[in-house]
């Protein structure tokens, strides 16, 4: 079983879930600046906020403070303290730690009774909330002599790990795909704290082939688990996650509907915690997370509502690879100063074709768990052939009638610095809209400042 002081970032979670609902729910509060500021805010939460408060990004709880973000706050902030009772819940049980890539399925892992930590979003979620960031973490790493130059999405955890803030892991299941940073890191993590790493090749091919192949490797991943644990993977466990994840990419893939009409009924700010959130796709908070997301687009559509101030006129932006989770409320800026709306990026997108698991038996549910798998968000895009990648941008951007093209360059995706000429090319080529090129790190604010990331957009939109 894990020590309860190994779960620092968890516990840290939880608080900010309880703090931002105290504060959502104060008659009247819809801007720091309402009652005085940061400081004098601080003053009237109960006292064992007050820390947790000033590591709050301050641009965050105004973000969340506004009418049209509350909703959708609401789900987030509700989702961050279901989440973290129900993964203490289940190591409290003793249960394996499975630190594991994002685009796996949880359904299979929560099948065979081991409790999946999502070894992306450890950070991540530090990175969208508090003020410092996941940069401790991301120090951390590099102290130890690991390569600036990769990729901080699993740095910054592995960081937390040296730090012991974080479960130390179990086990590890990680793709082979979609990059040789996040692989270097997941093996250092096995060797560091002696964790089994489970590998599962992933073909270059999305056809019947590449799908039997995936199979094979699931099938090969469940044996060691299964061996690893002590337990079986029981079809009917399998079947009732499998349910959950239906339902949640139901509401998913309504939500990417929604968000094609004009003006565009979706706010941005959450658009990072979206791709925070699939991690729990087989699970009843992503089911409850995305429901009350449609609920709100749907409400605000049907309003014939926008996001953006009266009067301005919308431009739409599709982001041609990830978004910075650094700062969300980035995104509502863009929104309320420049008239953008934010509808899709590689990470928050999927394509109409992946379907539903078929839940009729045992094979049916491990190749719709499998194709799942090779859809994912970055494994779609990053290891396969450039031609998927370079078709998605150019249908999404036609598909979202977007006015933009955005490319924040990830520093450690080296893969990406190969591709975005050739997807702005065929982008402009196909729809003749423009592309905007930047270089920024997703989950490290030093590479490009917030401050940096709106002087860029504000002189690109002011020419556009
Ligand atoms: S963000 Fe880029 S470098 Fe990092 S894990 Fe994904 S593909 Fe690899």
């Amino acid at each position: 079983m894990t020590d309860r002081k190994d779960r620092t970032v968890f516990d840290s979670w939880k608080l900010t879930g309880e703090l931002a609902n105290f504060i959502l729910n104060q008659d009247g509060l819809t801007h720091l600046d309402d009652w005085g500021g940061k400081e004098m805010v601080r003053e009237i939460l109960p006292e064992d906020y007050q820390a947790n408060f000033d590591r709050v990004q301050t641009d965050l709880v105004n973000c969340i403070l506004k009418e049209k973000n509350r909703a959708s706050a609401h789900a987030f902030v509700d989702n961050i303290t279901a989440y973290t009772d129900w993964l203490n819940g289940m190591l409290d049980r003793g249960k394996l730690a499975c630190y594991h890539y994002f685009p796996i399925s949880v359904e299979i892992m929560l099948a065979l009774d081991v409790a999946p930590i999502c070894y992306e979003v450890a950070c991540g979620l530090n990175a969208a909330l508090y003020t410092e960031g996941s940069e401790e973490g991301i120090d951390r790493i590099e102290a130890e002599g690991y390569p600036d130059h990769l990729c901080s999405t699993q740095k910054g955890t592995a960081g937390y790990l040296l730090m012991g803030v974080l479960p130390k892991p179990d086990v590890l299941i990680k793709t082979a795909t979609p990059c040789d940073a996040s692989n270097r890191l997941y093996e250092w993590t096995s060797h560091k704290f002696k964790a089994p790493l489970l590998t599962v090749e992933t073909p270059y091919y999305r056809n019947d082939r590449g799908l039997k192949y995936m199979m094979r490797e699931l099938k090969l991943m469940i044996s060691q688990l299964e061996k690893l644990s002590g337990n079986t993977l029981d079809e009917d466990k399998l079947r009732e996650y499998c349910h959950f994840g239906n339902q949640t990419l139901d509401y998913f893939l309504k939500i990417q509907e929604l968000k094609k009409i004009i003006p565009c009924p979706d706010t941005g700010w959450h658009r990072p915690a979206d791709t925070i959130f699939m991690t729990q796709v087989g699970t009843p908070m992503g089911v409850d997370y995305f429901k009350r997301l449609y609920e709100d687009i749907k409400a605000r559509a049907e309003r014939g509502q926008g996001v953006i101030p009266e009067g301005v006129r919308e431009r739409r932006v599709v982001y041609g690879y990830t978004w910075e989770v650094y700062d969300l409320s980035f995104f509502d800026w863009l929104e309320d100063n420049l008239g953008v709306t934010y509808m899709a990026d590689t990470l928050t997108y999927l394509p109409p074709d992946v379907g539903f698991v078929d839940t009729t038996n045992m094979e049916t549910m491990l190749e719709g768990l499998a194709w799942r798998t090779l859809q994912m968000p970055m494994g779609r895009q990053v290891m396969g052939f450039s031609d998927i990648w370079i078709n998605d941008f150019a249908n999404l951007v036609q598909a979202y009638k977007a006015d933009a093209l955005i490319m924040g360059g990830h520093m450690a995706c080296k893969h990406f610095w190969a591709l975005n000429k050739l997807m702005s090319d065929k982008v402009k080529e196909e729809t003749g809209v423009p592309t905007l090129r930047f270089e920024m790190d997703m989950f490290d604010k030093r590479f490009t400042p917030p401050s940096e990331l709106r002087r860029i957009m504000t002189e690109f939109f002011n020419t556009l």
